[in-house]
């Protein structure tokens, strides 16, 4: 089997790749970040998640396997159980680590991604270290994932 190629190396030439120009978007990011600290979906993730989403030309799941796919969403690669009548500290900071958004079709988030996470934590830092990401590390951030993957079970 062919070696499984990292994400960094490999960015600049693949189907989800990062777009080569920056925006105004970009620029914006961390300081979007800091203003709206209390907020979990709302306007801070519309602009946030519309920025990712047209930074990337494909989906990161798709190319894992070999396709190209539309960016239809922002998948969190560790799930973060944050919903608007209830949220904890973590999972909020769970849900804005941008280091875990991916590019995602609507397609992969249903059916690869779902099976993943029906799979544990495990699967989920296996797949990390597939894209060339560390797993997740914070034991905070990793209470707020376990309880989110057993809410959907
Ligand atoms: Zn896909």
């Amino acid at each position: 089997m062919a070696k499984i190629p990292t994400l960094k190396p490999r960015l600049a030439t693949h189907a989800f790749a990062p777009r080569l120009q920056s925006s105004a978007a970009d620029a914006g990011r961390v300081e979007a970040r800091g203003t709206t600290a209390e907020r979990g979906y709302g306007g801070w993730w519309q602009r946030e998640s519309k920025a990712f989403r047209e930074h990337y030309t494909g989906c990161v799941y798709c190319w894992l396997d070999g396709r190209s796919g539309p960016v239809e969403l922002v998948d969190h690669l560790y799930p973060h159980g944050l919903r608007r009548d209830a949220q904890s500290r973590s999972q909020k900071a769970l849900f804005r680590l941008k280091t875990y958004w991916l590019p995602s079709c609507h397609d992969c988030h249903r059916s690869f991604k779902a099976q993943i996470e029906a799979e544990g934590i495990e699967a989920i830092d296996a797949l990390a270290i597939r894209l060339g990401l560390d797993p997740l590390a914070d034991d905070e951030l990793r209470r707020a994932c376990l309880r989110a993957l057993t809410r959907n079970k």
